[in-house]
């Protein structure tokens, strides 16, 4: 198979690699090659969501988690974690500050919690954050996209969100291999819930964003081509992907641990994560694929790199950093102790550098949602 003319096929029409394809897109060896695998995709992002890169705030609203993800750093066996929970005043405080800085977008995310009192949590908050909106906006800017981000939920949960005026759910797939899948959960924890619930957020009309984690252990690039055509099979509008970090506290990343400052090791960690954002832009053309903060983790200009291989979103961190540091999913989580202005002003300058622009005032919902190639 010649690379110049996989990518060319990639190129003008949606998916059409096979899995053997979309393997070796994940399997390149030189430079050379991954440089031509990144400039498709950074012209199919150009072609589907313009120039300019669109922003969302993150509000990490609280590390309570019921659930025991063995890689992740707020698993509820985590003792070592202190726990917290912002409550409605406090996400309504991050969220005007977000609204006068200019973001159109905002995500809330939290562990998993489902209690009736919970879902009403939520949905306290995203009327304030409606009723704020629309009393603060800057004239010409568009209205509020409220994205959540907690995890499994009834669709009853879900419906009174989005009624609420939440207009997007991101939860991973984490892997898209059931095998794999039960291997870094524990028992408890079932695949088919999770494809349900995906489900579920396309019966209540969300823009839904799904994703996974590269380089887990035992993950192979098919697997990888897999996840692909599994977001092609969901009918994903978003994607947000990112590299497997070891957690030290955690029973996936313990072992890794003496190998986590090794540079070789996170190096190729970064090149997977980077080649997984084209691919998906080459396999799926028009949906929001996000650069994320793992990428950042393991080089300074990791969320660049994603965005020269085509991803179009980027979620600066707003939570006031008396809480980021207890809200670390995985090691090295930077950023720990800037506050929302420098995140945001480092954020333009990198941004800047490498000849993107945040855009500002606009919601940026997934092309894909709008459009007709939508199942
Ligand atoms: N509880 C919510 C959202 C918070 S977790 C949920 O389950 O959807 C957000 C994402 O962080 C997870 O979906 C997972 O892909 C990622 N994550 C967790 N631990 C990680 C680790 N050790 N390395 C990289 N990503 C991790």
């Amino acid at each position: 198979m010649n690379l110049e003319s996989i990518l060319s096929k990639a190129e003008s029409t949606p998916k059409a690699l096979s899995i053997a394809e979309l393997s070796l897109l994940l399997s390149l060896g030189s430079d050379e090659e991954r440089r031509l695998l990144h400039e498709a995709g950074r012209r199919l992002k150009s072609r589907y969501c313009g120039r300019g890169i669109a922003a969302r705030a993150l509000i990490e609203m609280g590390n309570i988690c019921a659930k025991d993800c063995l890689y992740c750093g707020i698993r509820k066996s985590n003792c070592t974690v202190s726990r917290y929970q912002l409550d409605v005043e406090d996400v309504e405080a991050l969220a005007r500050q977000s609204i006068e800085a200019g973001y159109a977008s905002l995500v809330l995310q939290s562990g998993e919690l489902e209690s009736p009192s919970h879902t009403d949590f939520i949905e306290e908050c995203i009327r304030r954050i409606v009723d704020l909106d629309s009393r603060i906006r800057k004239p010409g800017a568009d209205s509020i996209g409220i994205t959540l981000s907690l995890g499994e939920q009834t669709e009853e949960a879900l419906m009174r969100w989005r009624k609420a005026g939440a207009a997007r759910y991101l939860l991973r797939i984490e892997s898209s291999n059931p095998e794999l899948y039960a291997s870094i959960h524990p028992s408890g924890h079932s695949y088919e819930r999770r494809v349900e619930c995906l489900r579920a957020l396309r019966h209540c009309d969300y823009q839904v964003g799904t994703g996974v984690m590269t380089g887990l252990p035992g993950q192979t690039a098919a697997d990888l081509a897999r996840d692909i055509v599994f977001f092609s099979d969901i009918d994903a509008d978003m994607i947000g992907m990112g590299p497997f970090i070891p957690h030290r506290d955690t029973p996936l990343g313990a072992p890794f641990f003496d190998d986590a400052n090794d540079q070789g090791l996170s190096a190729n960690r970064l090149r997977l994560g980077v080649d997984m954002i084209a691919a998906t832009r080459l396999y799926l053309h028009n949906v929001n694929i996000a650069a994320t903060t793992a990428l950042q983790t393991l080089a300074p200009d990791g969320r660049e790199q994603g965005i020269l291989a085509g991803a179009n979103v980027i979620m600066p961190n707003v939570t006031d950093t008396r809480f980021r540091r207890n809200y670390q999913l995985y090691e090295g989580k930077p950023d720990l102790d800037e506050n929302a202005d420098e995140t945001r002003n480092a954020l333009q300058q990198s941004i800047s550098s490498i000849g993107e622009c945040i855009i500002y005032g606009k919601r940026g919902d997934s092309p894909h949602f709008h459009s007709q190639s939508r199942k």
